[in-house]
């Protein structure tokens, strides 16, 4: 291959439980509205029709423990909690079966969100990049195989801020299954490892201030955190 012009920072890999070798990241992509109090907290109605999808890019990912500042050209910066779907074989026109088989693991993962932007942009009918894909937008706990947990059925996910509970749900008020996900995208995406598709919030989102600790915790899976700057 020829030698390139200049050298990219270098996209973070995920750590997996009790395995020496770490996760890459591919594309990840992520899911609208799939818990129907958190959709209703966003003033929309669930649409029941078929999920949704707006993706955010590997190279502003981060791993759990990231100090970040808080970021530009928002006022109203939000918690999301995810439960994350890494997949570790490919996907295309899968059926349930074959989605569940070509899952890697799983993990929780903080969707970062310019509110106020993401806000301005739906009222435009514009395209979301700005509320979501900014730097340091992503932030990855620990995978887990799947081999390893009995989820994401009947498991507890919340997120504290500073220690008090902003988000506390549970993977079964999802509208739209892992397998559901997986089916519909691998019609529109030759699905393969490194992709990672974040399931979608539960209510309770919520703003961060510069300082905030933000821990979100899925039961049986490494929790994530992320700490902003304080403020200058
Ligand atoms: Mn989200």
């Amino acid at each position: 291959m020829s030698p390139t012009l200049f050298n990219l920072p270098e996209v973070p890999s995920i750590p997996v439980v009790d395995e020496e070798h770490c996760y890459p990241i591919g594309r990840i992509f992520c899911v609208g509205r799939n818990y129907a109090a958190h959709a209703a907290e966003m003033g929309n109605e669930v649409d029941r029709e078929a999920p949704f999808y707006f993706t955010k890019s590997a190279a502003n990912a981060v791993l759990s423990g990231t100090v970040a500042p808080y970021p530009p050209g928002t006022e109203n910066y939000h918690h999301e909690m995810e439960l994350a779907v890494a997949l570790g074989a490919p996907l295309f026109r899968a059926r349930p079966e074959q989605a569940r088989d070509a899952i890697f693991g799983y993990g929780a993962a903080l969707d970062m969100t310019r509110r106020d932007l993401q806000g301005q942009a739906k009222d435009k009918r514009r395209p979301w990049d700005l509320g979501k894909d900014l730097e340091q937008g992503s932030v990855f706990g620990p995978l887990t195989p799947t081999a390893n947990w009995d989820g994401p059925a009947h498991k507890r996910i919340w997120l504290t801020v500073d220690g008090e509970m902003r988000q506390d749900a549970n993977l079964d008020e999802m509208i739209w299954s892992v397998e559901d996900i997986l089916c519909h995208l691998s019609r529109y995406y030759h699905l393969r490892p490194g992709d990672i598709v974040l399931t979608g919030t539960p209510a309770g989102v919520g703003a961060v201030n510069a300082g905030a600790v933000v821990e979100g915790e899925i039961e049986g899976l490494s929790p994530v955190q992320l700490t902003l700057s304080p403020a200058e």
